[in-house]
Order: C-alpha cells, then sequence, then structure tokens
C-alpha cells in the first residue's frame, strides 16, 4: 500500500500531520492506498510555497509562459493513457470515458496556450488632447482550487492552465478519495519546465479546506462539488473579502417530445444518464416525455438500459465501471427503495448487482424508474447515480415549467424536430447549459461553463474567457507625456477631456 503525498514547493512531502484517509478501488471494493491529509502547518506550507514562486512567475513573460504552457499540452497529449488508467484505479470509471476527460482537460490547457492573444487589453489613443487611455490586466496571486472526485482531472484542469497562464500561482485540494492523478499532473508539469511552487498539491479534507479559505494569502478560490459545499465555500471566502467562483450540483432533465426521433432520444439518453456511472454533473437524470412520447420511449430506453456491459473500468469490454465508495452504493440504492415506496415503478432495477469476479465491488447497475413524480424524494435529491427517472408532462410548456421550478439549473436538453420548439425551450429556460438533440451540453474550452441556481455561486463561470477574467483583475492607465509643460493647464475641477 503506497502512502499518497503532498506535492509542495516541486517536491513530495509528507507533511506535519499523520492523519491519513483510505483510497479504495471501486472495482474490487478494497483499499489500495492511504493518503495524508493536510494539517494546517501543511495548508501554510503550500501556500507559502506559491507566494514565493509568485515573486517570479507572476513576472514571467507571456512567451516563456506560452512556451511551458505548449510543453504541458505536449506531455499531457503523450500521457492519456497513463493518467486513464490511474483516474479508473481511483474512480471506477472505464478507460475509455477516463480518456475522454483528459482529453476534456487538454482542451483547456490548448485554450490557455492562447494567453497573449487573451490578455491583450484596450488602447485608446488621443482620449483627451494629449492623453492616452489603456487597459491590461494582472494575475491575483495564490489562487486555490478545490475539486470533486468525479473527474480528478478534468476538473482541476478548468482551473490550474488558466491560472498558470494567467501569472498565477496554484494549490489544487483534490477529493480525497481519487488523489493520484493530480500528483501524475504536478510531475507533468514540473518536466514542462514549470518553476517549483507555482503549482502545488494539498490532499485532505475540511481541514485542508478550512485552511486555505482562512490563508491571508489565498487571493482567489475555485470550488467544484456538491451544492451545500459549494454555498459554504461562497460565504466564507467571500467575507474574508477573496474572489470565489463555486459550481454546485445538478438535477439535469431532457425533455422530450413527441416529434422527435425517438430511437436516437433513447439512445443518447441512455449514454448520458449512465456514463460514468451518472457520476457528471451533467448526466441526464430525469427524462421529461411530453405527450405521446411516454410509453415508446419508455420501451426503448428500457432495453438499451438493459444491455448496459457493467464491470470493471480496466476491461476494455465494459461500457460502466462502479460508483465510487460502499456510501454512494448504499445511498444510491435507498434513493431507489424511496422511490419504490413512494409509487414510482422501477422498470430496469440495478440494485444489487454483482459482477463475477467482483463480487465485493461498488456495483449498481443502470436503473429506469418510471411514474416519478416531482414531490417523490428520488426526484427531488441529486441522485448522482445510473438511476434515469422518467416524468410525463402534457405540453412543452409544462416541461420548462418543471424545469424551472428546479433549484438547480446546471445542464438541460430538448430532443425534438421541431425548431419553434427548441428555441422556446433555449429562451424560457433558466440553465446555464442547454442542449438541442446533444444531451451532455459541456460547453468547449473557448466557452465558458457554469450553472444558474443553485448550480453555480459567483459571478464567474469557469474556464473560457470567463475563466481569464476570474483569474485577472484590471487596471485601466491614463497617460500625458507633457513636451511643453505649461500648455497644459491644472484646474481643480474633475478632469474632462478636452
Ligand atoms: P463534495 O462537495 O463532497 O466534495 C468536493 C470537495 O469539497 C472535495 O475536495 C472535498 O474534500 C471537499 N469537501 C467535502 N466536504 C467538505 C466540507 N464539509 N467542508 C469543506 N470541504 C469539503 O463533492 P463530491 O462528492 O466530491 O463530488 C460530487 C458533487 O460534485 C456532485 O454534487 C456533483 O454534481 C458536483 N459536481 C459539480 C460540477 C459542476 O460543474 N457544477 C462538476 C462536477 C461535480
Amino acid at each position: 500500500m503506497v502512502t499518497i503525498e503532498h506535492w509542495i514547493g516541486g517536491e513530495f512531502t509528507a507533511g506535519s500531520g499523520n492523519r491519513r484517509g483510505p483510497v479504495f478501488n471501486p472495482a474490487t471494493g478494497r483499499q489500495q492506498h492511504d493518503v495524508v491529509l493536510a494539517t494546517d502547518a501543511d495548508v501554510d506550507a503550500a501556500v507559502t510555497a506559491a507566494r514565493i514562486a509568485f515573486e517570479t512567475w507572476g513576472q514571467a513573460s507571456l512567451s516563456k509562459r506560452t512556451k511551458t504552457l505548449f510543453n504541458f499540452r505536449e506531455l499531457v497529449n503523450a500521457r492519456v493513457k497513463e493518467l486513464a488508467g490511474i483516474i479508473s484505479d481511483e474512480h471506477g470509471k472505464v478507460l475509455s470515458d477516463a480518456a475522454g476527460e483528459v482529453q476534456r482537460g487538454l482542451e483547456v490547457i490548448e485554450f490557455a496556450c492562447g494567453i497573449p492573444q487573451l490578455l491583450k487589453g484596450d488602447y485608446s489613443d488621443q482620449a483627451s488632447t494629449g492623453v492616452d487611455v489603456f487597459s491590461f490586466r494582472e494575475p491575483l496571486g495564490v489562487c486555490a482550487g478545490i475539486t470533486p472526485f468525479n473527474f480528478p482531472a478534468m476538473v482541476p484542469m478548468w482551473m490550474h492552465p488558466v491560472a498558470i497562464a494567467c501569472g498565477n500561482t496554484f494549490v489544487l485540494k483534490p477529493s480525497e478519495r481519487d488523489p493520484s492523478a493530480s500528483n501524475y499532473v504536478a510531475e507533468l508539469w514540473k518536466e514542462a519546465g514549470l518553476p517549483d511552487g507555482v503549482f502545488n498539491v494539498l490532499h485532505g479534507d475540511k481541514a485542508a479546506v478550512d485552511g486555505l479559505l482562512q490563508h491571508p494569502d489565498v487571493a482567489a478560490v475555485s470550488f467544484v462539488g456538491s451544492t451545500p459545499i459549494a454555498r459554504y465555500i461562497h460565504d466564507e471566502a467571500s467575507k474574508r473579502g477573496k474572489r470565489v467562483q463555486a459550481l454546485g450540483g445538478a438535477k439535469n432533465h431532457a425533455i422530450i417530445l413527441p416529434d422527435a426521433d425517438l430511437e436516437f432520444a433513447a439512445g443518447h439518453l441512455t449514454a448520458a444518464a449512465f456514463g460514468s456511472a451518472g457520476e457528471r454533473c451533467m448526466a441526464i437524470s430525469a427524462a421529461v416525455a411530453v405527450g405521446g412520447a411516454g410509453d415508446a420511449l419508455l420501451d426503448l430506453v428500457n432495453r438499451k438500459a438493459g444491455e448496459v456491459v457493467v464491470g470493471n473500468g480496466r476491461d476494455p469490454s465494459s461500457e460502466m465501471g462502479p460508483v465510487v465508495t460502499a456510501a454512494a452504493k448504499q445511498r444510491i440504492e435507498g434513493l431507489i427503495d424511496s422511490g419504490e415506496r413512494a409509487g414510482a415503478k422501477v422498470t430496469v432495477d440495478g440494485r444489487g448487482l454483482r459482477v463475477p469476479g467482483f463480487e465485493e465491488g461498488f456495483f449498481v447497475g443502470p436503473t429506469v424508474i418510471d411514474q416519478v413524480e416531482p414531490s417523490m424524494e428520488v426526484y427531488t435529491e441529486e441522485i448522482f447515480g445510473p438511476v434515469l427517472s422518467v416524468v410525463r408532462t402534457d405540453t412543452v410548456d409544462a416541461a420548462i415549467d418543471l424545469i424551472n421550478r428546479n433549484p438547480y439549473g446546471n445542464g438541460t436538453a430538448i430532443f425534438t424536430s421541431s425548431g419553434e420548439a427548441a428555441r422556446r425551450f433555449q429562451r424560457g429556460v433558466r440553465v446555464g447549459m442547454i442542449g438541442i438533440n446533444v444531451p451532455i451540453p459541456v460547453p468547449m474550452a473557448y466557452y465558458s461553463f457554469g450553472g444558474w441556481k443553485d448550480s453555480l455561486f459567483g459571478d464567474k463561470h469557469i474556464h473560457g474567457p470567463e475563466g481569464v477574467s476570474f483569474y485577472t483583475r484590471g487596471k485601466v492607465v491614463t497617460s500625458r507625456w507633457p513636451h511643453v509643460s505649461h500648455a497644459y493647464d491644472a484646474s481643480l475641477h474633475f478632469p474632462t477631456s478636452s
């Protein structure tokens, strides 16, 4: 069993405490490693390393930063397979899905390679006689990232490539459930030529997070995780004057209209509900069948859900792996039970699934529940597992209303062949990311990612142009170079242009 250590100032360290957390292989159900859990002294060591590194990295030229970003891009691109294996062993997702998450992270690195273009300021020549005005953006200093278990490579990559390209230094506090991918990425940054201390990995739990929130040298906090913690992070960081973006949980609905290609819709719904065992913040967890679409759709989804191959993530024939922990399995199965008790109909049942050779693994099979009502716990809770609830409405407006009454607003989709219905949906729905015949509308890296309502606290979405804006602050310079000093009379009235 290996002890997974912090990465501070360009090297591994066990830190100062002796608390450890278990890291499981979800497919076997066995603990494979333990991970150090940071003390206040470890938090301070990581932030101090980042603060000292900022003195030089914050002054590094755009060309030096770009070169390092390009090197990093090449290294991540060359090691997708290795990184995918590390992710699969601790998270449980299948290798192809893990490689897909690294690919989406790579796209953010590629976006950040264009930082000279992204950081260009504005210039107004002769704003007043002999006076020019121009703007530019500067880095903030030490930025912290606190990330969830479900995308151990991609979600941190939404943050650190952009923060570092902007000239900041970074302390990443990844999920303690699958911490190894972050250490691997740290070594790639070093190999790419990033100076020690610019990127640090601090492992831990609530104590590490609270230490970062309270540290006076942390200028900004990016968080991705569940809604209660996102709200807490937002409040605690704001209270201390830190810049914060905190992305929370989700309950993503897909509307299926009777005019949709139902075979196409059912295939995409199945993939979006059960891919990564439903442990995606953009997974579809509620299918809203409108009018006559319901019964035919349910038949198709039931058949496709039953065909999903569930197994060890390392097995290339597996399409879906286990969920992350025994507690997650218990919670998900408990919510399915509660739906059944409340009168919903379980049409495909993944409870109690045992995978041959992996009997102790944390597996839950694809589950479809029909006749779900908005008052049921199985609907109101974010299940974060391979469970698709089917809800029925009579009209597209009632379906839009259902989505708008939900407290979450991360992603949503519509399946239809009507441009008019799609347009009504895209304009009427109060959600941040919208798919039209696209079930998981994760924006490309050059757009920004973020939900509305309880899915995001703070006013900036993550990566893309809003990411650059989040990790920098603006300066506007008004300048005059008088060659004949008496030609410009000083006056006590408020400056106006002439
Ligand atoms: P989580 O909220 O339990 O943990 C996220 C991070 O917060 C981890 O690093 C964890 O160590 C830390 N943390 C946990 N409890 C804490 C506490 N009491 N105080 C301070 N820090 C704490 O989330 P998770 O289970 O790792 O991830 C799943 C959740 O993340 C789901 O709700 C999912 O929807 C959400 N998520 C959202 C997005 C998005 O973009 N909106 C993306 C991915 C995941």
